[in-house]
């Protein structure tokens, strides 16, 4: 007999249970079998019922404030008993110390969001919220629909790396062992002996064996354009949220634009689960849902996009800049905007990287009351470090800095010194990283060593924020523009400061580089906010730029020398 999976709802409220009760029912009650409990006690002795009978529990909701127990510490014990539940926390509109618990519940994956009550009328405030909890519960457990099945190797490289792949660009895929027995029925249909796996099968039953990236994604139609010489007025390389803005507005704007992406659309915000401070999404949204709508709005103004292409080198041809890409094709642009981002530096040992979104951040942006009473750490001596310290010291009991060198100002600024130094509940420790991290399912402690004398110790602490450096992919350009030391790429007034040569009339633009009529926007650009809304910002704003080059657009000659400096001289 086929159960239906379980939405359980605990409250101590008779009226709001019953009411949300009767509104679940509805709604959802020829699908999911919709429960409810006044008390946590015979909630936990039901949910043990279920798993004991083999019940799929889809969703939990709670309230936050019921006697004996809070929602989150319920939830919690709810999880250990139906882990792959969704877990809602019910909270009063306007309750700030629920609000508190929200975000530092959702921080370490406690909780997954929130349900606002009262909740009336259901159609505009309830069930949006429960669809987006059942979405993500039978994406991750439910029917799976399978756009691409791989046959392949268990375990191999090269099918992890197409799987990891699909994942990223939120593609439904299967993947099947070739030796086993639905994999070779797989391959028998294909009309493949599988002796060139892995086999890639899509929905229209054509079957590629061992495809490059580049044949999967122009077979799978994502890339618009294909091969040889492509000629468009703005071209945009990296589909994270700077080029995705750049293209939207390019495109909006009835210019011929093309989008260049190596990986995966969205880039560092599409692996980020849950972005908090979008503006106008209070509750959140996945990265990876905000880069596919902005990769389809781009698309519908008539953007094309090229994926699986790396861009490998760029040129100044007269009034034209010509990017290479990495399977030889030849973009000829009249403008190009470079948005390739920054990979945060992350943690190399698996045991601590473990605990990535569990207690262990690479960033330490957005609300700093997940840490409110806590003893928090922070890894890391640059500047980012030793804000995240101040914006974090404000709500947290105390702060540790680790810093691996012996001085905390070598690469930090002095305001920020300063401040860390005076701040009461923040304690710096030079001459130490994090060597290990423990905990059951969240982060509990930390291994730190000291490099100097050897020794290693053991500390306890819920969050650690890692901002251990960023680097930008720009090698590539570092023998065309002009980049900061750290590989950042200078646009605009700072050309100017810095002493770049731009023998042009005009000022640069504020987001041109060394290289007229190319353009950077977001993390990789010297100066930017390395902030989701402040890379779309920058990609939208740049259009403004290129409108204004494209005016005037300033003729070039390469030059034969290859320095670390701008390398294109005007043409009379
Ligand atoms: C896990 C995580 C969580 C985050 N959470 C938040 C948050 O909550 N709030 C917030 O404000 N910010 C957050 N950030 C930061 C935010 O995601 C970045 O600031 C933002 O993504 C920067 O956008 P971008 O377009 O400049 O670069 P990226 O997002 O880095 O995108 C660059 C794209 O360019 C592509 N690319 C690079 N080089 C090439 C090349 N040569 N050819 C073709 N393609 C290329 C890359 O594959 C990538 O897709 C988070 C970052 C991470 C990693």
């Amino acid at each position: 007999m086929f159960l239906r999976p379980v939405i359980l709802i605990v409250d101590d409220e008779t009226e709001h249970l019953s009411a949300m009760m009767n509104a679940l029912a509805r709604r959802y009650g020829g699908d999911y079998r919709v429960v409810s409990h006044l008390s946590h006690e015979a909630a936990i002795e039901d949910l043990e019922q279920m798993k004991s009978d083999g019940e799929a529990v889809a969703l939990i909701i709670a309230d936050q404030w019921m006697p004996g127990l809070t929602g989150l510490e319920f939830l919690m014990k709810a999880s250990a008993i139906h882990p792959t539940a969704q877990r809602a926390l019910l909270v009063n509109w306007g309750d700030r110390n629920a609000s508190v618990e929200v975000l530092r519940g959702c921080a370490t994956e406690r909780l997954d969001n929130y349900i606002r009550k009262p909740w009336a009328p259901a159609e505009v405030h309830l069930y949006p919220v429960i669809g987006e909890f059942l979405a993500n519960w039978t994406r991750a457990h439910g029917p799976r629909l399978e756009l691409i099945r791989i046959v392949g190797e268990h375990p191999s490289a090269r099918s992890t790396e197409l799987r990891q792949q699909f994942e990223k660009n939120g593609i439904p895929h299967g993947f099947y062992s070739a030796d086993s027995q639905e994999g070779q029925e797989l391959l028998a249909k294909a009309g493949v002996d599988g002796s060139r796996l892995p086999v890639v099968i899509l929905l229209d039953k054509h079957s590629l064996e061992n495809p490059t990236n580049e044949q999967l994604w122009d077979a799978l139609g994502a890339s618009d354009v294909k091969g040889g010489e492509i000629e468009c007025d703005v071209a945009i390389v990296g589909a994270g949220p700077g080029g995705l803005a750049a293209a939207v507005y390019s495109a909006s704007e009835g210019l011929n634009t093309l989008v260049i992406e190596c990986e995966a659309v969205g880039g560092q915000a599409g692996t980020s689960s849950l972005i908090r401070n979008y503006l106008g999404f209070p509750s959140g949204l996945s990265g990876a849902d905000l880069a596919n709508r902005a990769y389809e709005q781009a698309w519908l103004f008539g953007a094309k996009f090229m994926f699986a292409r790396r861009a490998v080198n760029l040129e100044a041809r007269g009034d034209k800049r010509i990017l290479t890409l990495s399977d030889g094709t030849t973009v000829v642009a009249r403008t190009v905007i470079l948005a390739t981002g920054a990979a945060y530096r992350r943690y190399e040992h698996p045991e601590v990287e473990r605990f990535f979104g569990h207690g262990i951040e690479y960033t330490a942006i957005g609300d700093n009351r997940i840490v409110e009473g806590l003893d928090v750490y922070v890894a890391g001596g640059g500047n980012s470090a030793g804000q995240a310290v101040t914006h974090l010291a404000k709500r947290a009991k105390s702060v540790t800095l680790l810093v691996r060198s012996e001085n905390l100002d070598k690469y930090m600024s002095d305001y920020l010194v300063q401040q860390i130094t005076r701040a009461p509940n923040v304690t710096v420790m030079l001459n130490t990283e994090v060597v290990g991290a423990e905990g059951e399912h969240s982060l509990e402690r930390i291994v730190l060593l000291n490099r100097k004398t050897g020794e290693k110790r053991v500390v306890d602490t819920p969050f650690l924020f890692a901002l251990i450096g960023a680097v930008p992919p720009t090698d590539w350009i570092a023998n065309q523009l002009f980049l900061d030391q750290k590989g950042f790429v200078v646009t605009g007034p700072r050309l100017l400061e810095m002493q770049a040569p731009w023998p042009y009339e005009r000022p640069p633009y504020q987001y041109e580089t060394s290289m007229p009529g190319v353009f950077c926007v977001g993390d990789s650009r010297h100066g930017s906010g390395k902030r989701l809304a402040a890379a779309v910002g920058e990609g939208s704003a740049s259009m403004q730029n290129v409108h204004q080059y494209l005016l005037n657009p300033i003729s070039l000659s390469p030059h034969s020398d290859k320095q670390n400096r701008p390398i294109l001289e005007p043409v009379d």
